[in-house]
């Protein structure tokens, strides 16, 4: 199995789909290689592209505010990336053959991680993570064992908290079922 840097440093050079080809960083991943909970959005957008960082635009800033009502910190107790490590031109979603190209690399992180939970960021994220039928306005905030045995949820992309703050509420109360799950789960994390 490979290890962080071998794995990293093949993501970096990757050409394997067309969004290399408009991409200015490829965005690998943050957080501590050893947390026991991970975030998993769709791609990449314009400011995590020109930074090399997943999740660090005006949406990144509101998860990081809600993620620290529970305790979590990217520098210290979870993990984060996306599906696709370069981003889609004009924030489009991810195409499947894109998702394709890039998911052996997430599959990678997630062997080397061995995260407890994994946190989908939205609607696409939880298509490919949970089931491919995902209704995140109905789903959203619910728990999902797979046979890997990970325990898995989805909450609303923080893109979507910023458009329509109406949804924070929900989000709000999805994040208390995390912190429950992570203390039931977790022996590192808090
Ligand atoms: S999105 Fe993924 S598969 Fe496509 S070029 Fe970037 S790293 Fe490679």
């Amino acid at each position: 199995m490979a290890n962080w840097e071998e794995l990293r440093g093949r993501c970096m050079a990757c050409r394997k789909c067309a969004l290399a080809e408009t991409r200015t960083n490829v965005v690998f991943g943050a957080g501590p290689r050893d947390a026991e909970v991970m975030f998993i959005g769709e791609g990449p957008g314009e400011n995590e592209d020109l930074q090399g960082e997943p999740f660090v635009g005006k949406g990144g800033q509101l998860l990081d505010e809600m993620l620290s009502l529970i305790d979590l910190d990217r520098t210290r107790n979870f993990y984060i990336t996306n599906i696709v490590k370069c981003r889609p031109p004009h924030n489009r979603d991810p195409l499947n053959t894109e998702q394709d190209a890039c998911i052996g690399y997430l599959e990678e992180q997630i062997d080397l991680l061995k995260p407890k939970i994994i946190v989908c960021l939205g609607r696409i994220a939880a298509a490919r993570l949970i089931k491919p039928d995902f209704k995140i306005t109905r789903e959203h905030g619910q728990w999902f064992r797979l046979e890997d045995g990970v325990w898995r949820m989805a909450i609303y992309h923080p893109a979507a908290l910023l458009r329509d703050p109406d949804k924070r509420p929900d989000t709000f109360a999805d994040l208390r079922a995390l912190r429950a799950k992570i203390r039931e789960v977790c022996t590192r994390t808090y």
